[in-house]
């Protein structure tokens, strides 16, 4: 089978910019919920028994997030089958989203909150929803159990990097 659909480099640029870890939305979602105190895993595994990675994982408040690829993930909006052995594609991609719902039910049974956001989203609203989600878990986990904590007390002071030039008269 290999030769025939890779032929097409449409079809490779697609698997190529879907396939790889660390794709330029991943990075961009990392950078921006790193920046905005949150502290994650990246590609882990949320549940040791559940054979599933998700791209990141906030273990203390228990939420998987997944950024979807449109491509092979099958986004409604930009999901286009490659026109080279379509059935190959639209079957593979068929199983993929089968196999992500899946791995949702299974987490989601195993007490995670699973958020799933496509590569196509804005960077900026799905971290602004992620830090929502974590902060009215831990939300919550304050009004169970009465513990004083501070909501945000992984946000961390920006650190002071301008040094003030001394003054030669
Ligand atoms: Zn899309």
């Amino acid at each position: 089978m290999s030769g025939s659909w890779a032929s097409d480099p449409r079809t490779r640029t697609a698997m190529r910019g879907n396939r790889s870890r660390d794709t330029a939305p991943e990075l961009a979602v990392r950078r921006l919920a790193h920046a905005a105190g949150l502290r994650y895993l990246v590609d882990a595994r949320p549940e040791a028994a559940i054979n599933r990675r998700a791209d990141l994982v906030f273990r203390g408040p228990r939420i998987a997030v997944f950024i979807d690829g449109c491509f092979w993930h099958g986004c409604s909006e930009h999901h286009r089958a490659p026109q080279r052995n379509s059935d190959y594609w639209s079957n593979k991609v068929a199983r993929n989203i089968a196999r992500d719902r899946d791995t949702t039910a299974r987490l989601t049974e195993a007490g995670w909150t699973v958020l799933r956001y496509w590569e196509h989203q804005s960077p900026d609203y799905i971290v602004t929803d992620i830090r929502s989600a974590v902060l009215s878990v831990r939300g919550r986990r304050l009004g169970e159990t009465g513990i004083q904590e501070i909501a945000e007390d992984e946000q961390r002071e920006p650190e002071e990097h301008e040094s003030k030039p001394e003054q030669q008269e």
